[in-house]
């Protein structure tokens, strides 16, 4: 979890091990007829073995962008053009996935393998022609030397494990038929079948209720602990970044603009794009019928990218002498956080 390779949040497992995955300054554009939208522009971290790192941030702002972006499924006009995405499972040798070939065999290998990933919507990553079995059968004997029988009843273990009805009766209905819960559940069973090391989970639970979402929280925390697996968190729920994440990155207009420990983002943050993110939390100690803080002014269009600090038309700490004219540098601010803003590591 850092930017700079000269900059980095000191945790426990620094000292001990090579990042599982580590996000070098990533950046994914989009070439439109009107302009040129840097959805990713610089964003990088680092993601441990048994780490859940949540990413956070308001709509638009390239979380999910960023998640596809590490396994090259970006859709056209879109395009990454700079960065790195290293992957280091088990001690392997270190591989950029930015290097692989997008439809080549050595990422489609890795892509719901060791790397798999749980989209917001889970219709459009079905096959509407195929039943959810074959889909599932597939993905299993596609990552391993199951045989079709073996694989089968696998895949009926992953659709009870997360909380699917008459698992055997599903397997051969199509997408369309199960309901909206049971086709994100359908989802996390598929990406989990594989047991990845890496897990980019973008939204997991929010179509889910409050009970079913408990219960596959729970089970993802179950299955990092057992298989030592990394979780990439991507969210716009604070409440669930505080029950599952080991580090915050919170994202603004593409970039990481803070990082660091969970509990010393969500006691102490640093930025005030995060300050005014977790303000805008529902807390129980609210006043009855107060009204929640939310954050001054809308999101810019990205195409319209304020110069220098993109937040400072909606800074409540704007600096007339340089918010506007140069763009901050992540810099580490306290013990372990890391910060983009010139209210720190400014001479
Ligand atoms: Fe606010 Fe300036 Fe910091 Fe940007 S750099 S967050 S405008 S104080």
């Amino acid at each position: 979890m850092q930017t700079p390779e000269s900059e980095s949040v000191v945790t426990e497992q620094d000292t001990v091990t090579e990042p599982l995955l580590s996000v070098q300054d990533l950046q994914t554009y989009f070439f439109t007829d009107e302009g040129t939208v840097k959805a990713v522009d610089g964003a990088s971290f680092d993601v441990y073995a048994g780490q859940t790192l949540g990413i956070v941030g308001e709509s638009g702002c390239g979380k999910s962008i960023t998640a596809k972006s590490i396994l090259q499924i970006i859709d056209r006009p879109g395009r990454i053009i700079g960065g790195q995405v290293k992957f280091s499972p088990d001690g392997a040798a270190v591989q950029n996935l930015l290097e692989l070939e997008p439809n080549g065999p050595e990422i489609r290998s890795i892509r719901g393998g060791e790397i798999s990933m749980i989209f917001q919507e889970p219709m459009t990553s079905f096959s509407p022609i195929h039943t959810f079995g074959n889909q599932i059968i597939e993905a299993i004997r596609l990552h391993s030397s199951l045989d079709k029988i073996e694989a089968h009843e696998l895949a009926v273990d992953w659709m009870r494990r997360v909380g699917i009805p008459t698992p055997e009766t599903r397997m051969s209905e199509y997408a369309y038929q199960f309901s909206g819960g049971q086709r994100q559940r359908a989802m996390i069973a598929m990406a989990l079948c594989t047991e990845p090391r890496v897990l980019i989970a973008d939204e997991p639970t929010t179509a889910l209720d409050v009970t079913t979402q408990a219960q596959i929280l729970d089970l993802l925390q179950t299955l990092q602990k057992q298989n030592d697996m990394a979780i990439v968190f991507i969210t716009h729920d604070l409440g669930v970044i505080a029950e599952v994440a080991d580090i915050v990155a919170v994202m603004y207009l593409g970039k990481v603009v803070e990082i660091g420990p969970v509990e010393s983002i969500f006691s102490s943050p640093k930025h005030p794009y995060s300050k005014a993110l977790l303000s805008s939390m529902p807390t129980i100690d609210a006043a009855h019928r107060e009204r929640m803080p939310s954050i001054t002014g809308a999101i810019p269009h990205p195409q319209n990218r304020p110069s220098g600090c993109a937040f400072h038309p909606r800074c409540p700490s704007y600096m007339s002498d340089i918010c506007g004219l140069k763009e901050p540098e992540l810099v580490s601010v306290g013990t372990d956080q890391q910060a983009s803003c010139f209210l720190y590591g400014r001479d």
